[in-house]
């Protein structure tokens, strides 16, 4: 089982990608913040329980996310690999997937980066409220919010992964074409 994991910030392009890759690969896509969204619109305790800190562009606690994310492991089937798609975002979410990965005989083969600048992040999220209508998307200041979470939980990521090896930045700021062929490049050649 392969683990990708496609990382960058709110409005980089990684949903987009996530889909179509998951395809061409028969991995599981498995995207945390739809996740979420789904809880919300089901109105089950959970989603009641991170509706505030999504709105207003926080993190949701690590332990709800890690739950989540060993549950859709255990309990797929199937498919080649797993595609992560807005997780991990902390540090800590990182040590303990990869702890868990290697406990179950598999570890992260590569991650790949949309690189993309604050200002087209900015538009693309206020053009995918209008489409998508997500509330997130909407309000300017959430927006910038969520870019500065980013910034100052999951950005320090990039150093570990640089370390670790197997981190491939790419710039994002192309079309979903040019840079899906991209990363099937990065991905193939991995044999
Ligand atoms: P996304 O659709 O990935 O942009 O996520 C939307 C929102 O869901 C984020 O702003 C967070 O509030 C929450 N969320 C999604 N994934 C995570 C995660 N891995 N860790 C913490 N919060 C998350």
């Amino acid at each position: 089982m392969k683990n990708f994991i496609i990382f960058g910030p709110p409005g980089a392009g990684k949903g987009s990608q996530a889909v179509i890759l998951a395809k061409r690969y028969n991995l599981k896509h498995i995207s945390t913040g739809d996740i979420l969204r789904e809880e919300i619109k089901n109105g089950t305790k959970l989603g009641l329980k991170v509706k505030s800190l999504m709105d207003e562009g926080a993190l949701v606690g690590d332990d709800i996310i890690l739950e989540i994310i060993e549950s859709v492991i255990l309990n797929s089937k199937g498919y080649s690999g797993f595609l992560y798609d807005g997780f991990p975002r902390t540090i800590y979410q990182f040590q303990v997937l990869d702890e868990f990965l290697q406990k179950i005989g598999y570890k992260t083969d590569a991650v790949i980066s949309l690189v993309v600048k604050e200002e087209i992040l900015i538009k693309r999220m206020l053009r995918r409220a209008e489409i998508e209508g997500r509330a997130d998307d909407a309000d300017i200041e959430v927006v910038k919010k969520r870019i500065a979470t980013y910034r100052e939980q999951t950005e320090p990521l990039v150093e570990i992964f640089e370390k670790r090896g197997r981190y491939y930045p790419l710039e994002g700021d192309t079309t979903i074409e040019q840079s899906f062929n991209e990363i099937c490049t990065i991905i193939d050649s991995l044999g």
